[in-house]
């Protein structure tokens, strides 16, 4: 049975992550990976991007339009669907996810560490502060999948959007920081093949110059998805232009759970 890890990094831009994630662009090179372009969903925002990769529909469907939007998720998501079928959920994100998914408004105490199998999200780590050290996310995330195995686990970094916002995305700390993830990403990876995962590795939106995001430039909404299969197998640099709308079928359709009416777009086939 397949199991799913999706690397959400915040702000990730398509073209930064092409140029700067040297251990990604190692596997597109040799085709052990592939790698498509998402021309991002509109608002080029988090919170409604979080929605929209979770429950695969538009913002103006699933009403999550700013991020200023506190409460649950009111529509079918890939947490809920796992859930009830059976499967174990894990996560180690921002908190906006536990208060789309788990609880809102979020609770910094009781809310941070989770592990209660009635939750969406049975397994959740999260945290407050944009600057979290994304290396600490990482090690809470590599540690839930050795001790839970969880079936889908969503790891949600903020480092790009942190950098990106402070300094702009035309800045040597915006682009470094791309390296730097990649280069804590790459041993996670190999392990994470190696114990049956499949990865994907996205963006919720892009960023500009000005350290902006919400808008409707190239810069601003277009982000990578690398796909990595545990086979090794991978089609390299696709040219394929895929929709964030894709990305929660394909999970539920990866993991064998049927795929509610309101996913309306088709999932991915990694072959
Ligand atoms: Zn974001």
């Amino acid at each position: 049975m397949n199991k799913v890890i999706l690397v959400l990094s915040d702000a990730l831009r398509y073209d930064v992550a092409k140029n700067n994630m040297g251990f990604l662009g190692h596997l597109v090179e040799t085709k052990q990976a592939s790698l498509h372009k998402i021309v991002g969903e509109l608002p080029s925002m988090s919170r409604p991007m979080y929605e929209t990769i979770h429950t695969g529909m538009p913002s103006s469907e699933h009403g999550i339009v700013a991020n200023s939007i506190v409460r649950l998720s009111a529509k079918p998501n890939v947490f809920q669907a796992l859930k009830n079928a059976g499967k174990t959920t894990a996560a180690a994100a921002y908190y906006w996810y536990s208060e789309l998914y788990n609880r809102a408004p979020y609770h910094p105490v009781d809310d941070k560490e989770t592990d209660d199998e009635r939750l969406n999200i049975q397994h959740g780590r999260f945290y407050t502060e944009d600057e979290y050290p994304d290396v600490e996310l990482f090690a809470s995330a590599a540690h839930l999948i050795r001790k839970f195995s969880p079936d889908y686990l969503l790891l949600h970094p903020m480092g790009m959007d942190y950098h990106g916002e402070t300094f702009g995305a035309d800045s040597k700390e915006y682009r470094n920081h791309a390296i730097y993830q990649d280069s804590k990403l790459a041993p996670l990876i190999m392990e994470w093949k190696e114990r049956g995962y499949i990865v994907f590795v996205t963006g919720d939106h892009g960023i500009n110059a000005d350290g902006g995001h919400g808008g409707t430039m190239p810069e601003q909404r277009t982000v990578p998805f690398f796909v990595i299969q545990p086979s090794g197998r991978g089609r390299g640099e696709t040219g394929e232009v895929i929709s964030h709308l894709q990305i929660a079928p394909t999970i539920l359709k990866l993991l064998n759970v049927p795929i509610p009416e309101s996913m309306k777009y088709p999932p991915l086939s990694l072959d």
